[in-house]
């Protein structure tokens, strides 16, 4: 069975796949600067052959393998970026740039794409029609997805489906959760920017106090939107404020910056309208000039109903029934993997990292760490997919 002989060569590619990802995790780079995290990619895949590599912007690469016969096409999609976070979890593999970490396991989905890279060209008698391997930038921030779909090079292959894993480090080693429809909420960056007057800080009479203010703006952003009448879950974090020039001057402006979260288009509207409400309320009680920039938005992340069925097959046949952890609602994570979908139907599930269940890492984390042998499960399943696409389908 072909199968068993995937499944033994992903259980042999194992211990150098686990190598690769701790390469990456002690080489981290920040949202498009993946410069020697591609090189890397490139030369990997250059050595193994079989790919035909396509370079997207400065730090983004496609790397496309045909089969022998037709049929659909099919993408596989890994973000390459890391966080700005000090890594603190002791490994003998940390960071080895301070300030850098793969904090959010983009590290194991570029290690388990390349192991996939490696079933594909040794099983490409298998592959029915064309495989694109995607290597994404600047997923943390950036919107890279953007960048790729928008990119001559994604178009030209018109990917009939595109399929990503994510890192759950709540989840199991060996299990997948994911869910039709609406799988991961949407996230729009907000700056609320507010403008006062600058004066000497014995003389507060002359000038118009920003910090003030802005402290009161955020108390009233998080109770107006623990009191948003929206049937579907929302969120919004304040993440990050500047303010003041001086301790002895009178704050002259402060930026409040933070993310909200939402999955569905009437929930982002009530959010945007009750920043404007707050703005208003805090420059009129304090007569501060307030104004808003929404400068990034990641999709609602919709999965397609069929491919998640697809997916959910590969799992069942392959790992059992109880690898698959349905989804009632969604997640409130976000991904730029949503943009995808303006060129095809996609499909994006958790991937089960937990190297213990009852204390999770945190994604985001300086501690954040994954049980390595979830590698063989996502090698596994993305291959299986990519090659049987069809037959599931
Ligand atoms: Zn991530
Ligand atoms: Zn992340």
């Amino acid at each position: 069975m072909i199968i068993d002989l995937i499944r033994n060569y992903t259980k042999e590619s194992l211990d150098e796949l686990i190598k690769i990802r701790r390469h990456f995790h002690m080489n981290p780079e920040l949202s498009g600067k993946e410069f020697q995290t591609v090189q890397y990619i490139e030369a990997f895949l250059t050595r193994l052959g079989g790919f035909t590599l396509q370079k997207v912007g400065k730090t983004g690469l496609i790397a496309t393998i045909k089969g022998v016969s037709s049929g659909p096409c099919i993408t596989l999609r890994a973000d390459i970026d890391a966080l700005p976070i000090t890594e603190a979890t002791g490994h003998s593999f940390m960071s080895r740039s301070r300030g850098v970490m793969h904090a959010c396991g983009h590290d194991v989905h570029m290690a388990i794409l390349l192991g996939v890279a490696k079933n594909l060209v040794k099983f490409q008698n298998e592959i029915k029609g064309t495989i694109l391997l995607v290597f994404q930038p600047a997923e943390e921030a950036g919107a890279g997805g953007k960048d790729i779909i928008t990119n001559s090079a994604y178009g030209a292959s018109a990917p009939t489906a595109a399929v990503a894993l994510h890192c759950a480090p709540h989840l199991p080693v060996g299990t997948i959760s994911l869910k039709k429809g609406v799988m991961c909420a949407g996230v729009d960056q907000f700056d609320i920017t507010l403008i006062g007057k600058a004066a000497h800080g014995s003389r507060p009479q002359e000038g118009q106090d920003a910090i003030v203010p802005a402290t009161y703006l955020i108390n009233e952003l998080y109770r107006a939107c623990s009191k948003l009448h929206v049937k579907k879950p929302a969120i919004l974090t304040v993440g990050m404020i500047q303010g003041g020039d001086a301790p002895n001057i009178i704050a002259p402006n402060v930026l409040v910056s933070g993310t909200f979260r939402s999955v569905d288009e009437a929930s982002r509207e009530a959010i945007i309208n009750m920043i404007n409400h707050v703005m208003m309320m805090t420059g009129k009680k304090y007569f501060v000039k307030t104004s808003l920039a929404i400068p990034s938005t990641y999709p609602i992340l919709i999965n397609d109903d069929r491919l998640v069925d697809a997916i959910m097959r590969v799992a069942k046949d392959n790992f059992g029934k109880k690898s698959i952890i349905k989804m009632k609602t969604p997640e409130l994570i976000s991904d730029d993997f949503a943009f995808y979908k303006e060129v095809s139907p996609i499909c994006y599930y958790l991937l089960g990292t937990a190297e213990d269940v009852k204390k999770p890492h945190i994604l985001h984390s300086s501690t954040f760490d994954v049980d390595e042998s979830s590698l063989y499960y996502g090698v596994l399943l993305q291959t299986i997919w990519a090659l049987d696409l069809k037959e599931y389908f």
